[in-house]
């Protein structure tokens, strides 16, 4: 072997290293270090502002990093130092990263002049992925396993919030994702809407893809998390197992957020 780094099956989903952000004067991220294994599911909880978005958005290369890197699947595509200009690898690789990341927004996101089926086979056929039946075909399946078989023809506005979202994970999974990332993903929805998507997010944990969820769903956290994380104005206050988090916390500001969310 030279002397070239070899990446192993071994490597880590997402790995976030010394990250930090600031905004203007205002510091968003301050210091994360997150390690995510394959196939884990891991739930980030904080309170409003604590840089949870910004965390999503960085380990999607939507937003960059001041300091600090983010590798996916042992893949690094910036690293910057202090004062350093980033080493870009280019626009193309970042495409090609986020093409195996999934993200599922808050506000659903879907194409209002698309029918259900159209917005989950859209992105297989604009990126070449799949022909138009095929992706057609796929979309069939992805709404049957979320559950929507029968409103593949139905636009966003005929559908509730709680199938608007399950539309929009069924369209994260046509580009067979390695990795998905939710942020508050039943944020927008009335309560009696939450338990449905809550149940499809649920299914794919296990599935073997990579979860990373935004949420203040506690129970959701309990039941299906591998790695519960408490983000507290852009520091990792804490982070373990469901039960070592959320049964056992620490840190004050912890035990104060889940009074507050419990
Ligand atoms: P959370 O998702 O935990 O509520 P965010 O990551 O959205 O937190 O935001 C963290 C902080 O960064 C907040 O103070 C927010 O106002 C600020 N912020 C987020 N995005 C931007 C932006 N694009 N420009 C300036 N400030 C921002
Ligand atoms: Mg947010």
């Amino acid at each position: 072997m030279t002397g070239t780094t070899t990446l192993t099956a071994t490597a880590a989903a997402v790995e976030v290293h010394g990250a930090h952000k600031w905004y203007g004067a205002n510091r968003v991220l301050d210091g994360v270090d997150l390690t995510v294994q394959p196939g884990q599911v891991a739930v980030i909880l904080g309170p409003s502002g604590s840089g949870k978005s910004t965390l999503l958005r960085a380990i999607n290369h939507l937003e960059q990093l001041d300091v600090g890197h983010v590798s996916v699947n042992g893949e690094l595509i910036g690293v910057r130092r202090h004062g350093e200009r980033l080493k870009e690898l280019g626009e193309r690789a970042i495409l090609a990263q986020r093409a195996g990341i999934g993200f599922v927004f808050q506000g659903f996101n879907l194409f209002p002049h698309l029918t259900a089926l159209e917005n989950i086979a859209a992105a297989p056929v604009a990126t070449g992925r799949a022909t138009r039946e095929e992706a057609r075909a796929t979309a069939r399946d992805l709404l049957e396993r979320v559950g929507l078989a029968d409103k593949a023809d139905a636009y966003p506005r005929q559908l509730s919030g709680g199938q608007q979202q399950r539309v929009a994970i069924a369209r994260a999974l046509a580009q067979k994702p390695g990795l998905i990332l939710f942020d508050e993903p039943t944020s927008a929805l009335d309560p009696e809407l939450v338990g449905e998507v809550l149940a499809v997010i649920k299914d794919l944990a296990g599935s073997g893809t990579t979860l990373i969820v935004v949420t203040h769903e506690i129970g959701f956290a309990r039941e299906v998390a591998d790695l519960v994380v408490f983000l507290d104005g852009g520091r990792i206050l804490e982070q373990g197992s469901p039960a070592e988090v959320l049964d056992n916390p620490q840190h004050p500001r912890t035990r104060e957020f889940l009074s507050r969310v419990l």
